[in-house]
């Protein structure tokens, strides 16, 4: 007798998906080639009591959730806007991933300043300064910064770990300030 369409032969696996799995009655109906109606007329004829969903968001079931987590992987993912993040997550309102993004942040899953920087002039300045080895004030005046100094005073006080330069200011400049005067000298 066919009495649950080509779930026929398969309802021990469903029982056992039914009482081990939080899956949705949609989810199941897909996996076994029939109808959300039929998972849940099928469940309650057997009298499966469903374990009970975890309580709070599923990060990772969460398409979103994962993509933020993937993007805060990347280096210095902490300096990377809103606006970048946006993009990549292919979404236009900010609201639709705020929630997720403080999830994972409370959850410990991606880093306390993860999305939290608003500027992308600043995006641009750390992208400089991770990479280049340039002086602050050089890197500032390309973004069109007074002070790119200050901007990274103020990140380092209010929580980001910005690194130090990768230029070399003792050493570096002072030296060759030294060897123009010696040369001047010289002459
Ligand atoms: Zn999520």
């Amino acid at each position: 007798m066919r009495r649950w369409g080509i779930l026929r032969g398969k309802e021990h696996n469903l029982v056992k998906d039914l009482k081990e799995t939080t899956l949705s009655f949609k989810k199941l109906g897909e996996r076994y080639g029939v109808s959300r109606q039929a998972v849940h007329a099928f469940s309650k004829r057997e009298g499966v009591k469903r374990p009970a969903k975890p309580k709070g968001h599923q990060t990772e079931g969460c398409c979103l959730c994962q993509k933020l987590i993937q993007i805060s992987k990347k280096p210095h993912s902490e300096f990377i806007s809103i606006h970048t993040i946006r993009k990549e997550m292919g979404v236009k309102s900010g609201r639709k991933y705020f929630f997720h993004l403080r999830i994972l942040r409370d959850r410990g899953l991606v880093g306390q300043k993860f999305g939290r920087l608003f500027s992308k002039r600043a995006e641009k300045a750390y992208a400089i300064y991770f990479t280049k080895r340039l002086p602050i004030r050089t890197i500032g005046r390309k973004v069109g910064y007074k002070s790119f100094y200050s901007i990274i005073q103020w990140h380092r006080a209010s929580g980001w770990n910005v690194p130090p330069s990768l230029y070399v200011y003792d050493g570096g400049e002072r030296s060759r300030i030294k060897s123009k005067i010696q040369r001047k000298k010289q002459r």
